[in-house]
């Protein structure tokens, strides 16, 4: 089993040795592969990712990886690494699980955010004249039906009861109108999942006031990047959501967050979400220790041991590591 894994940038690389020593305490020893893409890459050897690193990230079964830096500046930069790979790989679909811990803000939370993955307002087809700048919303029949067909998959094999369409398609009547209208024609097709849609910021009102009533979110790129930070808000931090991107022929786990440059080598990331996100490249391997992993967690967070600071606490990341290994060992 090859695993190909991308330390990234900022916090990656302490949050990515948190999740491997995690990995490495369960017994679980695949053959890993270190791609050092990113920033640094960049800043050594003027490109951020190499038609190589794609090949190994192709060849892998598996990748596990940490955020990386996109700079945002217009000029004298490069592109999004994590856009790339998506769009390389064809990884579709994102899926961004939020669960209530014991520590979270609001409780019994239980909602899954499907996110189309390749195109939308990520599209990546960008001009400035000087004057103007525009980006395109591309959003297609294909990869719509791709990513709705996708969601009604997941709710079937998942035990999910509903899927709400989420859109603005009363303003963009074109890009939004053609999600729907495939979401809708789709639905038909699945009579034993209830369907239903939200205007994008009805669904942020909605998640907050009562999130209890939201199951599965299937929703386009920007809008789900959107919505699953605020549905990080509702769980406690940013530090604590894994996610999965799928493709047809790769799969990716990586942390909902971004590279944290505020915080980074102190010691005080919180390595929740990378580890998630590890433990569900385990239940895809069907490696049984995710489920404990993430008992664990919850253990932890339940009695309120070595918190981060994000979560109010003083732990750092290694105590955060070394307390989890211990409760699993116990
Ligand atoms: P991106 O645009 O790359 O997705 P972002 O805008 O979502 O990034 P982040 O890098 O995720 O921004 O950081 C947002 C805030 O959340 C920062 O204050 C950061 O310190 C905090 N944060 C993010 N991840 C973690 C983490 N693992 N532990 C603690 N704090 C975090």
């Amino acid at each position: 089993m090859l695993i190909a894994v991308i330390p990234g940038d900022g916090i990656g690389p302490e949050i990515m040795s948190a999740s491997l020593e995690v990995l490495s305490s369960i017994g679980f020893f695949p053959e890993y592969v270190y791609l050092s893409v990113g920033l640094d890459k960049w800043k050594r050897e003027n490109i951020a990712i190499s038609e190589d690193d794609l090949d190994v990230l192709k060849r892998a079964d598996a990748i596990l990886k940490a955020p990386i830096t996109t700079p945002p500046s217009m000029r004298n930069s490069f592109s999004s690494v994590t856009l790339t790979i998506r769009k390389e790989l064809e990884l579709y679909a994102n899926i961004r699980p939020l669960q209530s811990f014991p520590i979270s803000p609001f409780k019994d939370i239980n909602i899954v955010i499907i996110r189309e993955n390749t195109e939308g307002l990520y599209s990546g087809v960008e001009t400035f004249n000087g004057k103007t700048a525009t980006t395109k919303r591309i959003i297609t029949k294909k990869a719509s039906e791709r990513i709705v067909n996708f969601a009604f998959q997941y709710a079937l094999n998942n035990w999910r009861k509903k899927i709400t369409c989420v859109h603005k398609a009363n303003i963009m009547k074109m890009t939004c109108g053609l999600f729907k209208e495939v979401f809708l024609e789709v639905a038909e097709k699945y009579p034993e999942i209830n369907s239903d849609e939200l205007l994008v910021d009805n669904c942020a009102f909605q998640m907050v006031s009562n999130p209890e009533n939201l199951d599965v979110l299937l929703t386009t790129n920007m809008f789900g990047d959107i919505l699953s930070d605020l549905g990080a808000a509702l769980i406690g931090s940013l530090g604590l959501l894994g996610s999965i991107n799928i493709g047809e022929k790769s799969i990716l786990f990586e942390p909902v967050h971004g590279t944290a440059p505020d915080i980074v080598g102190k010691n005080i990331a919180n390595p929740t979400g990378m580890i998630i996100a590890s433990t569900y490249m385990l239940d895809f391997f069907g490696v049984k220790k995710g489920e404990k992993i993430r008992k664990t967690i919850n253990k932890l967070f339940g009695n309120r041991l070595d918190l981060t600071k994000d979560l109010g606490g003083k732990a750092t990341t290694k105590d955060f590591v070394r307390t989890l290994i211990n409760l699993m060992d116990n």
